[in-house]
């Protein structure tokens, strides 16, 4: 046990790298790029730390490649989820004894093994998996993984150090508790940095994980695995599997030792999950913690006031980077008519200049999106746009899959606030404007607050401080993280905590304190040093006669 009170390295945010023309990082990650792109990965399952692979060999295709073959990925089925519960149960009963400075260790070296010497093989493997650019694959595969492992380490002490006060002659503690039982974490193909943390912030905290990543991000969760591994997660701690979502999950719901879901995905599933854990409340030894951020249609809205380039910049940036696949992106915009042509001259003039293609090629800003259902579907609405009355196409609108699942950055300008592509989470390249008379801008931000049932981010552009302060009021359940004069994405661990509420989550921000209290049971310990010998209290005594 400890024998000091230990402080933690104090947590920074990680510094982004540029990746300019000429410098050193550039020709590094174009190098490991190019070798695992002529490589073959293999990613197996984990379980109590044995690699397993099945006959269900499964290859990764880069969504802007996808008759390239960069590796593959086995499938599991519903007994390999009976064998990650009980590898993890069985590496419990050494994990929750262990100091939580061991712990600590594990995930800070985590940390530095991604900044330095896994740095460019986590980030080349969002870029060809998922298809990022470099710049968005530092940002989320380096630093923001990076930034998790090192504030909840951070938090963790803070949790820990929270303590109650204490009478004369007796000592209040409270520890916090691993939960009792295991955590389930669910990941979406999206952020390799949600993937890594889901699993990594339950397991610093005493917990032991059943971790399914995405079927679409599994050559980035190899490496992810590989560097808890080299970090030093013990056997079981953590186990990868893979294979029939809906079974796997069945199979953690209907055990009674389930003690949490840790989920962050499409809002549909989530729901689901809620029903299962709700209609199987009698199976469990514990109340369940269920967790989950889900999606979003993430508004901006502009005021009169506003200064038209900067809306379209963030709109540029907020709408089109990695796509608009990202549960921030921006996918709505309520524009003035005052300022319209001004803010539609800048994003043509933007659009113009966007190179969409590989990754591998650095000059492009936009490239495919991630699957040929996401494809079709985002393919959908924007057919559906053109051909409808309550719309039109102005910017974009072609798409072709024969090499990747390319679709130009689209924008979409409807005539009714509430046609499909204002309310729907389409998760793609695809904005739509509303432009509206700037004299009701005070009813229109009632229209925001009314049109979808998320309310993950928002966006809003005033100079004038009256209707900043009118809009903050008045959108105030409208979005969990909430952004003035900035676009909605782009939330660094540490500054912007993130989640959203409604039908977007839980909102248990992730990258803060309040998500890891998710993911502790506390323990009040009283001691007391004299204790009473004798029941009777003072009032019992006779009143004088
Ligand atoms: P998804 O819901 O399709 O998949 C997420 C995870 O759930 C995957 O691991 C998937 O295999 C699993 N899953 C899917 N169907 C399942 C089922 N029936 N039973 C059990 N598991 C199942 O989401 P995605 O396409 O990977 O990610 C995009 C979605 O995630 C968007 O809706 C986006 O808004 C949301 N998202 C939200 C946040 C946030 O912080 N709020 C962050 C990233 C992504």
């Amino acid at each position: 046990m400890p024998k000091g009170i230990f402080n933690v390295p104090v947590a920074y945010n990680e510094p982004v790298r540029s990746y300019e023309p000429g410098s050193e990082e550039r020709k590094s990650l174009q190098q490991t790029y190019d070798q695992m792109w002529e490589s073959t990965l293999d990613v197996p399952m984990e379980i109590g730390g044995k690699k397993i692979k099945t006959d269900n060999k499964m290859p990764i295709h880069p969504p802007h490649d996808h008759q390239h073959t960069v590796g593959y990925f086995y499938d599991g089925d519903a007994s390999h989820a009976q064998d990650a519960i009980a590898a993890a149960l069985k590496a419990r009963e050494k994990w929750t004894l262990l100091p939580w400075e061991q712990r600590a260790a594990i995930f800070l070296k985590a940390a530095d093994l991604i900044a330095g010497p896994y740095r460019d093989r986590l980030n080349a493997a969002t870029m060809i998996g998922q298809g990022k650019n470099a710049f968005q694959a530092e940002i989320d595969s380096a630093c923001e993984i990076i930034d998790f492992l090192r504030f909840n380490v951070q938090y963790m002490t803070e949790i820990y150090s929270d303590q109650p006060m204490s009478d004369d002659g007796l000592w209040n503690r409270v520890e916090y508790r691993p939960l009792e039982g295991f955590v389930y974490a669910v990941t979406p193909f999206n952020f390799t940095a949600i993937a890594g943390n889901l699993p990594s912030s339950m397991a610093l905290m005493g917990n032991v994980v059943v971790w399914k990543p995405s079927d679409k991000q599994m050559l980035s969760a190899g490496v992810l695995m590989e560097i808890f591994n080299e970090a030093g997660v013990p056997d079981g701690v953590i186990n990868l599997i893979q294979g029939d979502a809906a079974a796997i999950t069945k199979v953690c719901f209907d055990h009674p030792d389930f003690a949490g879901v840790h989920f962050t995905g499409s809002t549909s599933v989530f729901r689901k999950f809620w029903t299962q854990i709700g209609a199987n409340i009698d199976t469990y030894k514990t109340y369940p913690r269920i967790v989950g951020e889900t999606g979003g249609k993430d508004f901006v809205w502009a005021h009169p006031s506003a200064n038209a380039k900067a809306v379209a910049t963030a709109l540029i940036r907020g709408s089109f980077e990695y796509q608009g696949q990202k549960c921030s992106a921006a996918s709505r915009a309520y524009i003035p008519e005052s300022m319209w042509e001004e803010v539609k001259g800048y994003m043509q003039a933007d659009l113009e200049s966007i190179k969409m293609g590989s990754p591998r090629d650095f000059t492009n800003f936009v490239n495919a999106v991630i699957s040929k259902d996401s494809f079709d579907k985002i393919a959908g609405y924007i057919e559906r746009a053109k051909k409808s009355s309550q719309s039109e196409v102005i910017f974009g609108g072609n798409y072709d899959d024969s090499k990747g699942y390319f679709i130009e950055p689209t924008v979409i300008l409807a005539k009714d606030a509430q046609y499909e592509s204002m309310c729907e989470e389409i998760f793609g390249p695809v904005l739509t404007v509303y432009v509206y008379d700037g004299r009701a801008w005070e009813s229109v931000l009632d229209t925001v607050n009314e049109t979808s049932p998320y309310a993950l981010t928002g966006a809003i552009f005033a100079q004038d401080r009256y209707a900043i302060d009118t809009a903050t009021k008045k959108l105030v359940d409208a979005a969990g993280n909430f952004y003035i004069n900035d676009k909605p994405t782009g939330a660094v661990v540490g500054q912007q905590p993130f989640g959203g509420a409604r039908a977007s989550g839980t909102n248990d921000k992730a990258g803060s304190a309040q998500n890891l209290l998710r993911w502790v049971s506390p323990r009040l310990i009283k001691e007391t040093f004299n204790p009473p010998k004798d029941y009777r209290y003072p009032f019992l005594g006779q009143d004088e006669m």
